[in-house]
């Protein structure tokens, strides 16, 4: 296979490596599951990404999911740099934050107050704070597979067997605080039940259950209708808390997230990516009553220096306007992600290699996987060798996907059906070239 010149990268790679763990600032990042060298990059526009070599790539990536509108939507950023000119930070109320509260409360049914943070770890760490405050109760239930940032008590894995009290999944997090985390399987309500069970008799009571309703951490597992609607049920019944984390879905696979496809509303909801247009912004709302006891109007702390920032409310304002105005845009990236999806998974047919796909809104995934993926055990029987295969090929080929079989893909409104058609030219010839792999 020919390669892109990398020099460039190689080079910034390893000077990164001297003076930062692993030369980047977020694990993914590295390419560690897909070998090879991430491109450094120098610049985005559009649907592109420009790496230091000039190598340009169609980016599916997109930050992660933020940039809906792909990278330099000329909107954003003059709204961003009409707000730099104005002073960066001020430690002190802006009308801006109360703007950008006003258009979530107006887009989310159940967002009747909201709170602004730099991220979506800062978002969920602080909703289960406040579920565990208005609760009285000390243990949560988490979803194996579903990630909800990097704090404490939320870096767990499953005991083995079902309904256990969760073991720390890094090093570094004492078991003292994972104790209170209970881990469920996805799409499977007897686990959960269980998991109150063991709560009620050994525990401290469930305060809460923080679920991704679209899971993108795992690949794209959504959950099931049954599932969702039956977790609300539970929690209705036993007092618990729902706290649905839409970090990536909110404002990404909807304009309300996930409510577009579930009848299911959250206590509690959490936000961040596209909420903050490519900004650092993470946010936190629900039920007035609910919200309303946190600091300075109650009693649960939670605070930050550069929380809703003039800058990042700024980014994240126009990104939801210019997402209301745009009433087809949902249906048109959707359908953008289906011709992707449905292209490979010919393609793949053609070639004999088994194939799921997935779509929700702009958000989409694929698993070379033989069965249909519906929780995260089912997503790691993947062949991760065939998609790091695919996913270095498609790289050479000028096409950047996401750097791991467990991550979640996203189009951007600068893409076009040309573009797709394009990028389904090269994952031909790259299936051709591995498709006797495994065989
Ligand atoms: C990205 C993500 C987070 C963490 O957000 P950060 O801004 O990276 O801290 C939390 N929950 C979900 C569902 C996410 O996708």
């Amino acid at each position: 296979m020919e390669s892109l010149n990398h020099l460039n990268s190689v080079n910034d790679f390893n000077e990164a490596k001297q003076v930062i763990p692993g030369g980047v600032n977020s694990p993914v990042r590295a390419f560690k599951s897909v070998g090879g060298t991430p491109p450094f990059i120098a610049n985005g526009r559009g649907a592109y990404l420009i790496d230091e070599d000039g190598n340009r790539y169609i980016d599916f990536v997109q930050s992660w999911g933020p940039l809906i509108f792909g990278h330099c939507d000329k909107d954003i950023e003059e709204a961003v740099i009409e707000s730099v000119k104005k002073g960066l930070s001020f430690g002190a109320p802006t009308t801006l934050e109360t703007a950008l509260a006003k258009e979530v409360i107006s887009i989310v049914e159940e967002v009747e107050k909201i709170r602004f943070v730099s991220s979506g770890t800062e978002a969920t760490m602080s909703a289960i704070r406040l579920a565990r405050a208005f609760s009285g109760r000390e243990d949560i239930i988490k979803f194996e597979g579903c990630y909800h940032g990097h704090s404490d008590s939320l870096l767990v894995s499953a005991g083995s067997g079902m309904a256990t009290f969760g073991n720390p999944s890094s090093p570094g997090v004492p078991q003292d605080f994972t104790q209170h985390t209970l881990v469920a399987q996805y799409n499977d309500l007897a686990s959960v039940e269980s998991c109150i069970t063991l709560s009620q008799k050994q525990g401290k009571g469930v305060a809460c259950v923080i679920v991704e309703p679209i899971a993108g951490n795992m690949g794209l597992v959504p959950s099931e209708v049954e599932f969702l609607e039956g977790l609300r049920m539970l929690c209705d019944k036993h007092g618990i808390l729902l706290i649905l984390d839409e970090v990536m879905s909110g404002f990404r696979a909807s304009l309300c997230g996930s409510q577009s496809f579930y009848k299911v509303r959250g206590d509690l909801v959490t936000f961040g990516k596209v909420i903050g247009g490519g900004m650092p912004v993470g946010a936190f709302g629900g039920r007035a009553e609910i919200m309303d006891l946190l600091s300075p109007k109650g009693a649960v702390y939670q605070a930050g220096t550069l929380s809703g920032n003039p800058v990042a409310m700024s980014a994240g304002l126009v990104s939801l306007r210019k997402l209301k105005e745009d009433s087809k845009i949902y249906e048109r990236l959707e359908g953008l992600a289906l011709k992707l999806t449905q292209g490979l998974k010919s393609l793949c047919a053609e070639f004999q290699i088994p194939l799921q796909t997935c779509v929700r809104g702009s958000m989409f995934g694929f698993f070379f996987n033989d069965k249909k993926v519906r929780n995260f055990q089912d997503a790691l029987k993947s062949n991760t060798e065939m998609f790091a295969r695919f996913h270095q090929g498609m790289l050479n080929k000028g096409v950047y996907f996401a750097a791991s079989q467990f991550e979640t893909g996203f189009i951007c409104a600068a893409m076009n059906e040309e573009l797709i058609e394009g990028v389904l030219e090269r994952a031909r010839e790259v299936l051709l070239e591995i498709h006797t792999y495994g065989k």
